[in-house]
Protein backbone atom coordinates (compact mmCIF):
# COMPACT_ATOMS: atom_id res chain seq x y z
CA UNK A 1 0.00 0.00 0.00
CA UNK A 2 0.91 3.40 -0.87
CA UNK A 3 2.95 5.39 2.45
CA UNK A 4 0.39 7.78 2.52
CA UNK A 5 -2.51 5.17 2.88
CA UNK A 6 -0.66 3.36 5.16
CA UNK A 7 -0.35 6.21 7.49
CA UNK A 8 -4.13 7.38 7.01
CA UNK A 9 -4.60 3.98 7.97
CA UNK A 10 -2.79 4.54 11.32
CA UNK A 11 -4.24 7.94 11.87
CA UNK A 12 -8.02 6.54 11.60
CA UNK A 13 -6.87 3.43 13.87
CA UNK A 14 -4.64 5.83 16.95
CA UNK A 15 -7.89 8.32 16.53
CA UNK A 16 -5.05 11.67 15.29
CA UNK A 17 -7.57 11.28 11.95
CA UNK A 18 -11.59 11.33 13.22
CA UNK A 19 -14.62 10.49 10.61
CA UNK A 20 -16.99 12.90 11.43
CA UNK A 21 -20.47 12.64 9.95
CA UNK A 22 -22.03 15.42 8.42
CA UNK A 23 -25.51 13.95 7.87
CA UNK A 24 -28.94 14.36 9.48
CA UNK A 25 -31.13 11.34 10.66
CA UNK A 26 -33.61 10.90 8.11
CA UNK A 27 -36.85 10.03 9.11
CA UNK A 28 -40.57 11.28 8.47
CA UNK A 29 -40.35 14.19 10.15
CA UNK A 30 -37.63 15.53 8.66
CA UNK A 31 -38.20 18.78 6.66
CA UNK A 32 -38.60 19.27 3.06
CA UNK A 33 -38.20 22.41 1.43
CA UNK A 34 -41.84 24.91 0.78
CA UNK A 35 -42.15 26.45 -2.38
CA UNK A 36 -45.09 28.76 -3.53
CA UNK A 37 -48.45 26.59 -4.30
CA UNK A 38 -48.30 27.30 -7.92
CA UNK A 39 -45.42 24.39 -8.01
CA UNK A 40 -45.25 20.87 -7.55
CA UNK A 41 -44.09 19.91 -3.70
CA UNK A 42 -41.62 17.05 -3.13
CA UNK A 43 -42.13 14.49 -0.67
CA UNK A 44 -40.76 13.97 2.51
CA UNK A 45 -40.03 10.20 3.38
CA UNK A 46 -42.52 7.75 4.12
CA UNK A 47 -41.43 4.13 5.02
CA UNK A 48 -43.52 1.11 5.41
CA UNK A 49 -42.11 -2.42 6.39
CA UNK A 50 -42.42 -5.27 4.07
CA UNK A 51 -41.84 -7.84 6.72
CA UNK A 52 -39.84 -7.71 10.18
CA UNK A 53 -39.40 -10.97 11.15
CA UNK A 54 -43.28 -12.23 10.79
CA UNK A 55 -45.58 -14.33 7.95
CA UNK A 56 -44.05 -11.54 5.72
CA UNK A 57 -40.71 -12.53 6.04
CA UNK A 58 -39.95 -15.23 9.16
CA UNK A 59 -36.14 -14.28 9.08
CA UNK A 60 -35.91 -10.75 8.07
CA UNK A 61 -36.49 -7.12 8.10
CA UNK A 62 -36.88 -4.36 5.79
CA UNK A 63 -38.41 -1.27 4.73
CA UNK A 64 -39.89 0.43 1.60
CA UNK A 65 -38.91 3.99 1.24
CA UNK A 66 -40.23 6.73 -0.63
CA UNK A 67 -38.96 10.53 -0.85
CA UNK A 68 -38.02 13.14 -3.01
CA UNK A 69 -34.68 12.99 -3.78
CA UNK A 70 -33.82 16.94 -2.21
CA UNK A 71 -34.79 15.33 1.16
CA UNK A 72 -32.86 15.90 4.38
CA UNK A 73 -28.98 15.81 3.94
CA UNK A 74 -28.94 15.48 0.14
CA UNK A 75 -26.50 16.58 -2.84
CA UNK A 76 -27.70 18.56 -5.74
CA UNK A 77 -26.44 17.81 -9.24
CA UNK A 78 -26.02 19.93 -12.18
CA UNK A 79 -28.51 18.62 -13.81
CA UNK A 80 -31.21 19.73 -10.63
CA UNK A 81 -31.18 23.46 -12.20
CA UNK A 82 -32.09 24.32 -15.86
CA UNK A 83 -28.78 26.46 -16.29
CA UNK A 84 -26.61 22.86 -15.79
CA UNK A 85 -29.11 20.62 -17.99
CA UNK A 86 -26.95 19.78 -20.69
CA UNK A 87 -23.43 19.95 -19.35
CA UNK A 88 -21.62 16.85 -20.04
CA UNK A 89 -21.41 14.45 -16.79
CA UNK A 90 -24.16 16.09 -14.81
CA UNK A 91 -26.51 13.69 -12.94
CA UNK A 92 -25.99 11.36 -10.48
CA UNK A 93 -24.45 8.38 -12.30
CA UNK A 94 -22.52 9.69 -14.80
CA UNK A 95 -20.03 12.87 -12.41
CA UNK A 96 -16.77 11.29 -12.23
CA UNK A 97 -16.32 9.60 -8.81
CA UNK A 98 -13.56 11.85 -8.72
CA UNK A 99 -15.28 14.87 -8.21
CA UNK A 100 -17.06 13.45 -4.87
CA UNK A 101 -14.11 13.71 -2.53
CA UNK A 102 -12.15 17.27 -1.96
CA UNK A 103 -10.37 19.13 0.56
CA UNK A 104 -13.00 21.24 2.53
CA UNK A 105 -12.95 25.21 3.29
CA UNK A 106 -15.46 25.86 6.26
CA UNK A 107 -16.64 29.36 6.13
CA UNK A 108 -17.99 30.24 9.38
CA UNK A 109 -20.45 33.19 9.92
CA UNK A 110 -22.11 31.55 12.80
CA UNK A 111 -22.23 35.47 14.66
CA UNK A 112 -23.24 36.61 11.62
CA UNK A 113 -25.85 34.67 11.13
CA UNK A 114 -26.29 34.86 15.12
CA UNK A 115 -27.59 38.47 14.51
CA UNK A 116 -28.79 38.52 11.14
CA UNK A 117 -30.78 34.95 9.75
CA UNK A 118 -30.74 36.71 6.15
CA UNK A 119 -27.32 36.91 6.64
CA UNK A 120 -25.32 36.56 2.92
CA UNK A 121 -21.95 35.16 2.26
CA UNK A 122 -20.55 38.26 -0.32
CA UNK A 123 -16.87 38.16 -1.54
CA UNK A 124 -15.34 40.45 0.45
CA UNK A 125 -15.85 38.17 3.29
CA UNK A 126 -14.82 35.21 1.53
CA UNK A 127 -11.60 37.45 0.75
CA UNK A 128 -11.10 38.06 3.97
CA UNK A 129 -11.74 34.54 4.67
CA UNK A 130 -8.92 33.78 2.61
CA UNK A 131 -6.36 36.53 3.83
CA UNK A 132 -7.16 34.20 7.61
CA UNK A 133 -6.61 30.77 5.83
CA UNK A 134 -5.28 30.76 2.66
CA UNK A 135 -7.06 30.68 -1.19
CA UNK A 136 -9.96 28.70 -1.20
CA UNK A 137 -8.44 25.64 -4.07
CA UNK A 138 -9.78 24.36 -7.15
CA UNK A 139 -11.76 21.49 -5.97
CA UNK A 140 -12.46 22.11 -2.31
CA UNK A 141 -15.72 21.78 -0.80
CA UNK A 142 -16.70 25.25 0.74
CA UNK A 143 -18.89 24.14 3.65
CA UNK A 144 -21.04 27.57 4.96
CA UNK A 145 -20.74 26.85 8.58
CA UNK A 146 -23.64 28.67 10.31
CA UNK A 147 -24.51 26.68 12.97
CA UNK A 148 -28.61 26.57 11.91
CA UNK A 149 -28.37 23.02 11.79
CA UNK A 150 -28.21 23.40 15.89
CA UNK A 151 -31.60 24.29 15.23
CA UNK A 152 -34.64 22.23 14.82
CA UNK A 153 -38.81 22.74 13.92
CA UNK A 154 -39.91 25.80 12.84
CA UNK A 155 -36.62 27.80 13.97
CA UNK A 156 -35.10 25.47 11.27
CA UNK A 157 -37.51 26.37 8.73
CA UNK A 158 -37.75 30.03 10.29
CA UNK A 159 -41.09 30.81 7.76
CA UNK A 160 -42.74 34.14 8.16
CA UNK A 161 -45.66 35.33 6.29
CA UNK A 162 -43.01 36.58 3.66
CA UNK A 163 -41.32 33.26 3.28
CA UNK A 164 -38.15 31.66 5.17
CA UNK A 165 -35.58 33.70 6.29
CA UNK A 166 -32.19 31.69 6.59
CA UNK A 167 -28.59 32.48 5.16
CA UNK A 168 -27.06 31.47 1.88
CA UNK A 169 -25.01 33.53 -0.79
CA UNK A 170 -24.94 36.64 -2.86
CA UNK A 171 -24.88 36.12 -5.96
CA UNK A 172 -21.39 37.16 -6.65
CA UNK A 173 -19.77 35.05 -3.89
CA UNK A 174 -21.75 32.38 -5.65
CA UNK A 175 -19.93 33.62 -8.80
CA UNK A 176 -17.03 33.87 -7.36
CA UNK A 177 -16.78 30.13 -5.82
CA UNK A 178 -17.96 28.32 -8.84
CA UNK A 179 -15.44 30.14 -12.20
CA UNK A 180 -12.68 31.90 -10.24
CA UNK A 181 -12.34 29.41 -7.74
CA UNK A 182 -13.40 26.18 -9.52
CA UNK A 183 -15.20 24.41 -6.21
CA UNK A 184 -16.77 21.39 -6.42
CA UNK A 185 -19.62 22.73 -4.98
CA UNK A 186 -21.11 24.21 -1.64
CA UNK A 187 -22.29 22.40 1.52
CA UNK A 188 -24.81 24.06 4.05
CA UNK A 189 -27.10 23.26 6.74
CA UNK A 190 -29.79 24.67 5.90
CA UNK A 191 -32.85 23.08 3.40
CA UNK A 192 -31.17 24.36 0.31
CA UNK A 193 -28.17 25.71 -0.94
CA UNK A 194 -29.82 29.37 -1.77
CA UNK A 195 -31.22 31.74 0.82
CA UNK A 196 -34.81 31.36 2.35
CA UNK A 197 -35.50 34.61 0.83
CA UNK A 198 -33.55 33.65 -2.98
CA UNK A 199 -37.44 33.31 -4.15
CA UNK A 200 -37.13 36.93 -4.46
CA UNK A 201 -33.56 37.44 -5.56
CA UNK A 202 -32.59 39.02 -9.48
CA UNK A 203 -32.16 36.18 -10.48
CA UNK A 204 -34.30 33.83 -8.32
CA UNK A 205 -32.25 31.21 -6.62
CA UNK A 206 -29.04 32.59 -7.93
CA UNK A 207 -26.76 29.45 -6.24
CA UNK A 208 -28.57 27.37 -7.51
CA UNK A 209 -28.33 28.82 -11.28
CA UNK A 210 -24.48 29.77 -11.24
CA UNK A 211 -23.20 26.38 -9.25
CA UNK A 212 -25.09 23.98 -11.27
CA UNK A 213 -24.26 26.41 -14.55
CA UNK A 214 -20.94 25.92 -13.76
CA UNK A 215 -21.26 21.92 -13.37
CA UNK A 216 -20.91 22.32 -9.49
CA UNK A 217 -22.77 20.51 -6.36
CA UNK A 218 -25.07 21.43 -3.57
CA UNK A 219 -25.12 19.50 -0.24
CA UNK A 220 -28.07 20.53 1.77
CA UNK A 221 -28.93 19.90 5.56
CA UNK A 222 -25.71 19.17 7.09
CA UNK A 223 -24.50 18.98 10.40
CA UNK A 224 -21.28 18.91 12.52
CA UNK A 225 -19.49 21.74 10.80
CA UNK A 226 -18.36 22.68 14.15
CA UNK A 227 -16.31 19.74 14.14
CA UNK A 228 -13.99 20.90 11.54
CA UNK A 229 -10.96 22.96 11.25
CA UNK A 230 -11.25 26.12 8.83
CA UNK A 231 -9.08 24.19 6.80
CA UNK A 232 -7.38 20.59 6.90
CA UNK A 233 -10.62 17.82 6.25
CA UNK A 234 -11.11 16.15 3.53
CA UNK A 235 -15.36 15.58 2.97
CA UNK A 236 -16.56 12.65 0.44
CA UNK A 237 -20.19 13.09 -0.31
CA UNK A 238 -21.37 10.64 -3.26
CA UNK A 239 -24.85 10.45 -3.87
CA UNK A 240 -26.70 7.12 -4.96
CA UNK A 241 -25.83 6.10 -8.68
CA UNK A 242 -29.41 6.75 -9.78
CA UNK A 243 -29.76 7.10 -13.43
CA UNK A 244 -30.17 10.27 -14.46
CA UNK A 245 -31.10 11.35 -10.59
CA UNK A 246 -31.27 15.10 -10.07
CA UNK A 247 -29.74 14.48 -6.46
CA UNK A 248 -30.06 12.20 -3.41
CA UNK A 249 -30.06 11.76 -0.08
CA UNK A 250 -26.56 10.45 0.92
CA UNK A 251 -24.12 10.12 4.31
CA UNK A 252 -21.80 12.81 4.26
CA UNK A 253 -18.42 12.31 5.91
CA UNK A 254 -15.60 14.28 6.80
CA UNK A 255 -11.78 12.77 7.58
CA UNK A 256 -10.82 15.30 10.16
CA UNK A 257 -7.77 16.09 12.37
CA UNK A 258 -9.05 15.43 16.01
CA UNK A 259 -9.34 18.92 17.21
MN1 LIG B 1 -31.59 20.13 -3.39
Amino acid sequence: MSTVLLQLVDALRSGAVEVVDLTQPLGPDTPVIGLPDIFAPSPGLTMETISRYDAGGPAWYWNTIRLGEHTGTHFDAPIHWVTGKDLPGNATDTIPVGRFVGPACVLDATEEVARNPDFLLTPAWIEGWEERHGRIPAGAWVLFRTDWSKRSGDAFTNLSEDGPHTPGFHKDASALLANDREVLGVGVETIGTDAGQAGTFDPPFPNHGIMHGAGRFGLASLCNLDRLPATGAVVIAAPLKLLGGSGSPLRVLALAPRL
